[in-house]
């Protein structure tokens, strides 16, 4: 590992943040946390803190030492000065004196010491930084520094590696314990340049930002360079079946539908998911030994309120073999289950009684032959849990192939899972409607697709949007931000669409809403009209919305978490008017599949509905469309495009939220829902 260390960018960062009054302490301290937080191999996903000891002014114009350490909600790779609250750093040090400090008073005088009292909650670890008499203070969960803390012989192999430079301190509970802990540790040897935590990770410090933060790189080199010498050689691992794409995507969404009935109408039922795969993976789930070693616990406690105490690990899953597989899998997710709700009980009357259960859902399941899936909230949750996986999963390679991985036992995690102060990293955000679901809308690039797509993501849905459009579809998931997801698709094409709902399992986990959106209106004469152009519209009106549907149906019924498919049909189908024979005809035959879905598929939870919109501006409806319209009934557009009995003119976003408002209706299928501002002659009689 190199130093990313460079004096003129250092330099440039404190003639930068100068210009916002940001002193050059804190200048330095943002630069460096910056260097860790941009390694994954040091930090991942707001791991690690950082801390700098400085004077400020307070708000009588007189001189304080603070400590400006990192804030909860910030990441150390994208930090700014405000991201380092700056804390009294008299009061935190009267702590020291104290034999006993509970969690909350110990909040709660790191909140009341705070110089601007609208900073973030300071981290958890900032007694540890405060006791440390360094300037500048570094902390990471480095993969290669936690391989060595989590060895039994911990001690005895960092005065091999360190000799005198490092001081190790024994597994504390983060919090006022560790901090005196650590400071007992340092003054012992006030000589050395870090500190090891064990079963935890690693600590330096230094004068200057540039001493502690290359006394990180260079302590982590050394124990990576230790890993590589002493390494055993890996057994070779044994024969993995490949499994093709598309038996990958069955399976993904044959475990989510396990993981809702595990769930027992207790926890959620929905969960998104993320797979990954690489040589790297296949050799760990290929070797029993190393995958068993997951087992043993988290690599640093920081990871167990992201990944729980251990993954399941569940059977290799061969090609050709998805049922009877599953069956078992199906029994190994109760197991896990019904396995973490005793841990509960057992430790929670061990702790006194009186914390609240979690979901007792595995956030990682480890498929030998496919991968590690990540589960989540939401797609951001599952690719956090997979990226901290893979991180642990380095650091066990590392320590299994210098002794023995050997994490916190079951006491220290379940302190480490149910602290309320680590529970409160999690954040409370009340869950939305639509969280965990996974929304498919076709004419994704269009007015109504991407109003559509919007809608169902504010609900907390998250979105793949099919288009015939590359470019446009890919320009509207990234407007969209988060993790939607762009997939250029010809629904007319059953191969087309089938390709593009594998890519779109494979990137959630499975399929819960189609909104099946994409159409035409082809013009003409129903006498006149060629037969290619009438058999077009009804490719696209009528046979796409069976091919999306079709595929869609099958992957819930795999799921079985029920389903929803969503139509837009439009008033065409119930009102035809003169010229549109060919959009007519077509779309009244899709009300009729959208009925015979409604009768065949409710028994599977599965609800059809369609929606009738009219007049809405987009690629059907240009602006000469409506110019030219207008003109023939002799009104203005905007009186055309208002020509209804609200006298207001509907917009893509009303049939967006008519979509959502469907497809939270419970107990509603086989419903026609108008949204055309009222139009007698189109009411559903
Ligand atoms: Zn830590």
């Amino acid at each position: 590992m190199k130093s990313r260390w460079s004096e003129p960018e250092a330099r440039r960062a404190v003639a930068h943040y100068a210009e916002r009054g940001i002193g050059e302490d804190l200048a330095l301290r943002t630069y460096s946390a910056r260097l860790l937080g941009g390694d994954r191999r040091l930090v991942l996903h707001g791991g690690g803190n950082t801390s700098v000891k400085t004077c400020m002014r307070d708000v009588y114009g007189d001189e304080v030492r603070v400590l400006c350490v990192k804030g909860s909600g910030w990441d150390l790779a994208t930090i700014e000065p405000e991201g380092h609250p700056a804390v009294r750093l008299e009061p935190l040090l009267r702590l020291r004196r104290l034999d006993k400090l509970t969690d909350e008073e110990m909040v709660s005088v790191q909140r009341a010491n705070l110089l601007d009292s609208a900073a973030p909650n300071p981290s958890v670890e900032t007694l540890l930084h405060a006791f440390l008499p360094q300037k500048f203070v570094d902390h990471t969960h480095s993969v290669a520094a936690v391989a060595i803390a989590d060895q039994p012989e911990v001690e005895e192999i960092c005065r091999r590696i360190y000799g005198e430079r490092l001081a190790c301190v024994p597994y504390v509970l983060p919090g006022f314990g560790l901090a005196k802990a650590a400071a007992s540790a340092f003054e012992a040897n006030p000589e050395v340049e870090g500190l090891m935590l064990i079963k935890h990770g690693i600590f330096t410090f230094g004068a200057t930002a540039r001493e502690a933060y290359e006394r990180m790189i260079e302590l982590v080199t050394l124990a990576e360079s230790y890993i590589a010498v002493t390494a055993r050689p890996r057994p070779k691992p044994r024969e993995q079946s490949r499994h093709p794409a598309t038996d990958e995507a069955e399976l993904l969404a044959a475990l989510r539908g396990m993981l809702g009935s595990a769930a027992q109408g207790k926890w959620p039922r929905h969960w998104i998911m993320d797979c990954r795969k690489g040589p790297d993976i296949e050799a760990f789930l290929g070797d029993d030994k190393l995958a068993a070693c997951a087992l043993r616990g988290p690599a640093t406690p920081d990871h167990i309120i992201r990944l729980k105490g251990k993954p399941l690990l569940l059977l290799p899953a061969r090609c050709g073999e998805l049922k009877a597989w599953a069956e078992k899998a199906a029994l190994a997710i109760g197991d896990y289950a019904a396995e973490y709700e005793n841990y509960f009980q057992r430790q929670n009357a061990r702790a006194g009684g009186r914390k609240k259960a979690l979901d007792p859902m595995p956030r990682i399941i480890l498929v030998p032959g496919v991968g590690i899936v990540g589960i989540g909230k939401d797609k951001a949750d599952a690719k956090i849990v997979a990226d901290l996986f893979e991180a642990a999963m380095a650091s066990m390679i590392g320590a299994e192939a210098i002794g023995r991985y050997e994490p916190i036992g079951e006491d220290d995690q379940f302190d480490m899972e149910y602290w309320s102060l680590e529970q409160a990293k999690l954040g409370k955000s009340a869950p939305k409607r639509l969280g965990g679901h996974v929304v498919v809308v076709t004419g994704g690039a269009g007015a109504i697709g991407a109003a559509t797509a919007t809608a169902f993501a504010r609900e907390g849905a998250e979105i793949a949007l099919l288009d015939i459009d590359s470019q446009a579809v890919a320009r509207i998931a990234k407007s969209l931000g988060g993790s939607a997801l762009a997939v250029s698709c010809d629904v007319t094409d059953q191969g087309s669409v089938a390709s593009a709902f594998t890519k779109v399992v494979e990137c959630f986990g499975g399929v819960d809403i189609l909104v099946s959106n994409a159409g035409t209106a082809l013009t003409g004469m129903i006498a006149e009209i060629s037969d290619e152009i009438l058999r077009r519209s009804f490719e696209i009106n009528f046979f796409a919305h069976q091919n999306v549907a079709r595929e869609a149906v099958a992957i819930m019924k795999r799921q079985k978490l029920g389903g929803v498919l969503l139509f837009n049909v439009s008033k065409q189908a119930v009102n035809p008017g003169p010229n549109f024979g060919a959009y007519g005809t077509s779309k009244a035959a899709l009300l009729a599949l959208v009925r015979q879905y409604a009768l065949e598929h409710g028994a599977d939870g599965i609800r059809a509905n369609a929606l009738n919109p009219d007049r809405i501006r987009s690629g059907l409806l240009t602006p000469q469309m409506i110019q030219q319209r207008a003109a023939t009934r002799g009104v203005s557009p905007s009186e055309y495009m208002a020509g209804n009995l609200l006298r207001e003119e509907v917009t893509a976003q009303d049939v967006a939220d008519a979509f959502v408002a469907q497809a939270l209706m419970q107990k509603t299928t086989g419903d026609v829902m108008t949204v055309d501002g009222g139009n007698v002659a189109a009411m559903m009689r």
